[in-house]
């Protein structure tokens, strides 16, 4: 198989986690004879010293090229005080927006070999799988009107949570159709008691339920589901909800795994013509200033974005899931970075994507 892949690096440690992911994905398409091409271009915080913008025009167009995108992380505490425009992150809502990647997917999967390094109590935490789906590209983040207005006492913030129909039902047909590859259940959450918009939100996702018969849908509301995520993550299969909701309980649901250096994350939009579904593949970390240069990030979070690539965009199963097992396997070596407390010497970024590619050959 043909993969056309653009790899955007970023800032800070998603230079160093990227370098990693490309290591196994190069090591996969050799192993399984695919042609791999590969481009790379910027975002954040590297494209706006380069060229002025944090989503260069030329970026864009290698990204509506590409079959899928490969993404570290960007951010640069230099522009912690820039306009919105002017930062690295506005890279991100963009390349999104572009590329129309309307569903996020973030597994949240409790490994055995780390079950210490998660906040909960083993026996809550063990067993846990599940797969936060969130709308990306629609809801309060990009609803308008928007703005301040007025000075001094009069002054006025206002932001608007909009979602049609149509948004609402692409993003929940994605969902059922991960359910049906799954153990068959979708938990949507909304704010249906108070919110308008949460009442259409649960009136479309009923309605395309009707759909799936094989597939049992149940209904949360937001803070209760926020509740029920620690205290007994092991009922959740698929959770479906709208942007911010889904903003916030995925980070929830990330340090239920233990580290956020271990979450992969998948964006996903329409098919392309060449049957691969338009993808954006990033680690759910951002570019932590604080480690990067140092070689200590944990790349397992963009090694399983790697796989989420080869199973979302690419159909590859057996290849996703020798990465998936590959990653397994690295973790219960106890040879990991030290974010995950190992016992001895903790290894470098370096070191855990040569002992995952050693784990899939
Ligand atoms: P962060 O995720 O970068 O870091 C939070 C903490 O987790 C830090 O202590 C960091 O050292 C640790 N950490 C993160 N990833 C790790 C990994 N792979 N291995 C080991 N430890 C890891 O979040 P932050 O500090 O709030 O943000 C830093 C910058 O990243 C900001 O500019 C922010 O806007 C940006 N950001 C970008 C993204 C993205 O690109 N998708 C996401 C979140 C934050």
């Amino acid at each position: 198989m043909d993969l056309h892949v653009l790899v955007l690096p970023g800032d800070g440690i998603g230079t160093e986690v990227t370098r990693e992911a490309v290591r196994v994905l190069r090591h996969v398409a050799a192993k399984w004879n695919h042609k791999l091409s590969l481009t790379e271009g910027l975002l954040g915080g590297v494209a706006i010293h380069r060229t002025g913008t944090p989503f260069p025009e030329e970026t864009a167009k290698l990204a509506a090229e590409a079959d899928a995108t490969l993404m570290g992380a960007v951010g640069l505490p230099e522009f912690d005080n820039a306009p919105p425009e002017q930062r690295p992150e506005k890279g991100l809502l963009k390349i999104r927006q572009a590329l129309g990647v309307y569903a996020n997917l973030r597994p949240v999967r409790a490994y055995k070999s780390q079950l210490d390094s998660s906040p909960l109590k083993n026996h809550l935490v063990e067993g846990t799988d599940m797969i936060i789906v969130r709308e990306l590209t629609g809801g309060i983040y990009y609803g308008i009107p928007r703005g301040i207005t007025g000075t001094g006492a009069d002054m006025r913030a206002v932001n608007t949570m909009t979602y049609t129909r149509a948004e609402i039902e692409r993003v929940t047909r994605m969902a059922f159709h991960l359910a049906k590859t799954r153990r068959k259940k979708v938990t949507s959450v909304d704010k249906s008691n108070v919110l308008e918009n949460s009442q259409l939100w649960r009136k479309v996702v009923v309605e395309v339920a009707i759909d799936y018969p094989d597939v049992a849908l149940d209904h949360l509301l937001v803070d209760n589901c926020a509740m029920q995520l620690v205290l007994n993550p092991r009922r959740f299969d698929i959770v479906l909800t709208e942007n911010m909701f889904g903003d916030i309980l995925s980070d929830e649901g990330a340090v239920l795994a233990g580290s956020i250096g271990m979450l992969p994350s998948a964006s996903i939009g329409d098919r392309r013509p060449s049957g691969a579904w338009v993808g954006l593949y990033e680690p759910v970390h951002g570019s932590a200033p604080d480690i990067a240069g140092q070689n200590k990030a944990n790349p397992l979070g963009a090694i399983g974005s790697v796989a989420a690539m080869l199973e979302y965009s690419f159909g590859l199963k057996e290849e996703a899931s020798a990465v998936e097992s590959a990653i397994e396997h690295a973790l219960a070596s106890g040879h990991v970075t030290a974010d995950l407390r190992p016992s001895g010497a903790p290894a470098t970024t370096e070191q855990v994507g040569e002992s995952v590619c050693v784990a899939i050959s």
